[in-house]
Parts: C-alpha cells; structure tokens; sequence
C-alpha cells in the first residue's frame, strides 16, 4: 500500500529526515514512535503533501503511484486520511455538511453514485454509533469552539465516515487525556480492516496499550533505528528511548 524508500527531507536546507525506508501493507497498522524532534511530525507532513519540505531524494508510493506527484487533495481522493489535513474551523459550515461533500467526493472519484440525504443519513448514525459521536457537535460549525476532545472525536468520526484505505494519525501534539485516548483508539481498532492500513505516531507508549500496533518502529534523529513487534512499545516504557540512542552512537 505504501512504500517509502531512503527518504531525505530537508527544511530551510537543515536536513530533518536522513533516509527512512518503511513498508505498509494492507491490514497492517504501524506505531511510530521516537523522542520529540525526531521527525516524526515532518514525516506526516510530507505524507500530506506540506509544500514547505524539500525532498531530497528518495521515494514514497502509495498503491502503485508515485505519492510526490499528487496534490495533496488527490492524496485525500485516493483514500489517505490525515487526522490533521482538514480544516481547523470553518465558521458557517457544519460538519454534516462537510462531511456530505468530503463523502461524495469520495464516492465520484471511485466512480460510486453519491448518497442521497437517506442514505447520508443512515452512514451518519451508523458511524456516529461507532465512535460515540453526539448529535449536537454534528449541527455546530465545524471545529468552531470545539474542546480538544471535542476536536479529536470529530476527527475520528470524518475517518469513520470517509473509509480511507490508509490513514495517518500525528498525535503529539494533542496532549491527550485518558477519555481522548480511549476514544481515539476504539476508533481506530474498530476501523481495522484487512484491506486498510493504519500509521500511529505517537509518543505516548500509552495509546499503544490501547491500539496494539503489528510493529512498532523508533525514529530517532531522523532514522529508523528500530523496528520491532508490540513487545518494542512495552521496552521503551520500561527503559526510556536512552539506550536506542547509545545504539545509535554506535552504529553511526
Ligand atoms: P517530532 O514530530 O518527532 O517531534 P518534528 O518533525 O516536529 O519532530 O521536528 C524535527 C526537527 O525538524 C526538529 O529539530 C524541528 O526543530 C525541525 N523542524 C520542524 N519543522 C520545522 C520548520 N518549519 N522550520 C525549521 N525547523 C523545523
Ligand atoms: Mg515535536
Ligand atoms: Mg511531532
């Protein structure tokens, strides 16, 4: 579904990322991991389509294409989620409204017939079941005035709604508490399917008790130093990021 090769990336001519290499297969969901300033928020970034990274070498391909010359609207269209590409407010504009557009455009671009109001309708309160989506946030401007937890359920719930085939979630800087964690996280595990794949970046091992990750990867200094299964996640808990980066040291 996604694969990343040697990727360098550069900001302001500081090179950030030192070439990552990752392979996401359908079904899969991946935990990334690493100390702040790592990278892991500029990888995302990237991922999205963000203008401001500079490439330098490298490739990303996402279901046989090569991700770097799509628009990051087409990304969207293609079926990649970022919890963080949509709107932060938008005054005047619910989220039903919203999300009906976001939805058939969706459907056209898969050459599917858009929903009629009925059948939204019934996506909407079969989703809104999934992620305990209260029907009050739904007829509110969207994000306007929205509490951080607030934000984070909407979030899930436009994933719930538009099925991407792979989705990205940048938790780091979300400060969740222990309801936004749960939340987020039933979220994401009942979205699990064998055809979609799911990118966790976090550096909370926390959320990982809540979302089980088949592998778990450190990004350290703009590198993955390493990749393991869920037991990684439980590691770092216990003895800090420290000792990945004396590996570092030595490697280097
Ligand atoms: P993480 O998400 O792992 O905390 P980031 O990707 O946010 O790490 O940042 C990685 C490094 O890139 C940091 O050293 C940060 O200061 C730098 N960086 C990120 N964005 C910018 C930017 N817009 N301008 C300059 N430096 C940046
Ligand atoms: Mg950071
Ligand atoms: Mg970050």
């Amino acid at each position: 579904m996604l694969t990343i090769k040697d990727l360098k990336a550069s900001i302001e001519g500081k090179e950030i990322l030192k070439g990552i290499s990752l392979q996401v297969n359908p079904g899969e969901v991946h935990a990334i991991m690493g100390p702040n300033g790592s990278g892991k928020s500029t990888l995302s970034a990237i991922l999205a389509g963000r203008e401001e990274y500079e490439v330098t070498s490298g490739s990303i391909s996402y279901q046989g294409e090569d991700l770097m010359e799509l628009a990051p609207e087409d990304r969207a269209r293609k079926g990649i989620f970022l919890a963080f590409q949509y709107p932060v407010e938008i005054p005047g504009v619910s989220t039903t409204n919203f999300l009906k557009t976001a939805v058939n455009e969706l459907r056209k671009a898969r050459g599917e017939e858009p929903l009629d109001a009925v059948q939204f309708l019934k996506l909407m309160k079969e989703k809104m079941k999934l992620v305990e989506m209260s029907q009050s946030l739904l007829s509110r401007s969207l994000n306007e005035g929205f509490s951080g937890g607030e934000k984070k359920r909407n979030e899930i719930f436009q994933m719930a709604m538009l099925e991407p085939s792979l989705s990205i979630l940048d938790e780091t800087d979300s400060g969740l508490d222990i309801d936004a964690l749960r939340l987020v996280s039933n979220g994401v595990n009942q979205l699990r399917s064998k055809d979609n794949a799911c990118i966790v970046i976090t550096h909370y091992q926390r959320l990982l008790e809540y979302i089980v990750p088949d592998f778990v990867h450190v990004l350290y200094n703009g590198k993955i130093v390493k990749s393991g299964d869920k037991s990684l996640a439980l590691e770092l808990e216990a003895r800090g990021y420290d000792w990945i980066k004396d590996e570092d040291k030595v490697e280097a």
